[in-house]
């Protein structure tokens, strides 16, 4: 295996493959803003020598027992454990996040989703059903060749997130990660053949969204497609899964609320709110970039918040003490301070934050905005409404439960939600009144992986995590018999 290796290569059959065309575009080091590597721009060719691949692994690999698949997916574990540190690092450069976020994060989170998937291989199993006068049980078998689409803000967590259930369940994958961040999909389809994955059993091939990601939605023998990435690509997506009647599961974008009460426990409520607001630089789907106040505690709060968000140290990701690194490219960069520039125009007032942040040395050009909070803006302007997926978050006071309700599923989007009250009473009844499908209370992102994910709305179709993905990496089928 090879970190350093700068140009990356398709994974087909077994073999790191140059892409058919031999084209290549840039791998840039957001940190630094310049390109270190070059990524396979694959098209159509590369898609058909994966797809025939799988087609040909696919009998004997639907074969293997789920013991036999649960311990190569261990041994895939072990084998990234053991190569954490060379993960962390690779993955710090490809994305600008800190290198103590990927050490502790990422690449373990990467780790346990292979695990996690290891014990359901073997746990998964059908139901049985008996009346007077007949018996039946449930087949859950694998679904063929399937593809999985991967976004660019927990690249490898995200790739062995979907992955792990496809293989768990028997299918054979195609996995696409992020043309933005390739570098750990790539380093992880070098320990696959040594994992014990029969030739063909996975594909990763890398390249761009509207190229091989869109051959991949439209190829006629992929029968099931788990992506996760912005609302307007799912929508793409699903479209074009449509005309093949593929089976699709589709994790989205947010615009997550988080919710104060004047009962909330203090600091918790505040460092809870700042960690929502501004882990990964604000590029987690997951991030409470609207944060509703209750008008008896907004001032009290607003004056918290902001001392808490300045004391975010931004700097170098290869750091130690680094918490806030660099957002993931320059285009994404200008994004996200357009949406600065958009508040200000709707009338916003910038709290704190609000620029590019030009850090010394090493990382001179790299792409670091500040942790921004803005206060002001209604709750229908845009920047209420629109995913910015950047270190921003505004403040929204609020005087009522139902008020605080209202603000909160006021836009189209509906993944998850926190809540922070000392009353359980109020935590329930917010809870159950959210439009989301997850929500924490007097937390944020605790995940336990055997719980359903998934989002409401423009946030998302169906829902991931332990059982809810094996099903969807599975075909159900009913065997009946008489009494
Ligand atoms: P994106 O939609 O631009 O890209 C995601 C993936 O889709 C990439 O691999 C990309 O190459 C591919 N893609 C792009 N166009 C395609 C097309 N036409 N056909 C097929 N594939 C295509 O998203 P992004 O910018 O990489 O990621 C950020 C977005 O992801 C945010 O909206 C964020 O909220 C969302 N996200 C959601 C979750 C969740 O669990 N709900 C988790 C992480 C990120």
């Amino acid at each position: 295996m090879n970190s350093s290796t700068a140009t990356i290569r398709n994974f087909i059959a077994g073999e790191l493959v140059e892409p058919a065309a031999r084209r290549y575009f840039d791998n840039v080091d957001p940190a630094i803003g310049r390109p270190y590597g070059l990524v396979p721009d694959s098209g159509e060719a590369d898609l058909e020598m994966a797809v025939q691949a799988a087609k040909q692994a696919f009998p004997a690999w639907r074969g293997t027992s789920a013991e036999q698949r649960a311990v190569m997916l261990s041994r895939l574990a072990d084998l990234v454990e053991q190569r954490l540190e060379d993960f962390a690092r690779a993955e710090c450069i490809d994305t600008g996040k800190p290198l103590e976020l990927c050490r502790n994060l990422d690449i373990p989170r990467s780790v346990a989703n292979l695990r996690a998937f290891a014990a359901a291989a073997v746990a998964f199993s059908g139901q049985t059903f008996g009346k007077e006068k007949s018996q039946s049980y449930t087949l859950r078998q694998p679904i063929g060749v399937v593809a999985t689409i991967s976004p660019w803000n927990l690249p490898l967590l995200l790739f062995t997130w979907k992955m792990a259930p496809a293989l768990a369940a028997g299918n054979c994958v195609i996995a696409k990660p992020s043309e933005v961040t390739p570098m750990t999909a790539y380093m992880l389809s070098q320990l696959l053949g040594e994992a014990g994955f029969p030739k063909g059993v996975v594909s990763v091939l890398h390249g761009k969204g509207p190229t091989i990601g869109a051959a991949i939605t439209n190829h006629p023998d992929i029968a099931a497609i788990s992506f996760t990435g912005g609302t307007a690509t799912g929508t793409a997506i699903y479209t074009s899964a449509a005309r093949h009647l593929k089976k699709v599961s589709l994790e989205l974008g947010g615009k997550n609320p988080t919710l104060i009460f004047e009962d909330a426990d203090w600091p918790a409520a505040v460092e809870g709110a700042t960690t929502a607001a501004f882990a990964n630089q604000g590029q987690v789907c997951l991030c409470g970039s609207r944060i509703l106040v209750q008008a008896s505690i907004y001032d009290k709060f607003k004056a918290d918040f902001i001392r808490r968000t300045q004391q975010i140290r931004i700097g170098d990701p290869l750091d130690k003490a680094t918490q806030h690194g660099a957002l993931v490219s320059e285009p994404h960069t200008n994004k996200v301070l357009g949406a600065i520039e958009l508040a200000k125009s709707e009338g916003g007032a910038i709290l704190t934050g609000g620029t590019r942040r030009m850090l010394e040395g090493r990382c001179k050009e790299g792409y670091f905005v500040e942790p921004t909070v803005i206060e002001n803006i209604a709750p229908s302007c845009r920047t209420n409404q629109e995913e910015i997926f950047g270190p921003v978050a505004t403040l929204l006071p609020f005087e009522t439960e139902e008020e605080a309700l209202q603000i909160a599923n006021g836009t189209q989007y509906g993944l998850a939600a926190s809540i922070w009250t000392q009353s359980e009473p109020r935590a329930r009844r917010v809870a159950a009144g959210l439009e989301s499908g997850v929500v924490w209370v007097n937390c944020w992102n605790l995940r336990d992986l055997d719980t359903p994910f998934g989002g409401m709305k423009k946030s998302g179709v169906g829902r991931e995590g332990k059982w809810r993905a094996m099903e969807f990496f599975t075909e159900e089928k009913t065997v009946s018999t008489p009494r």
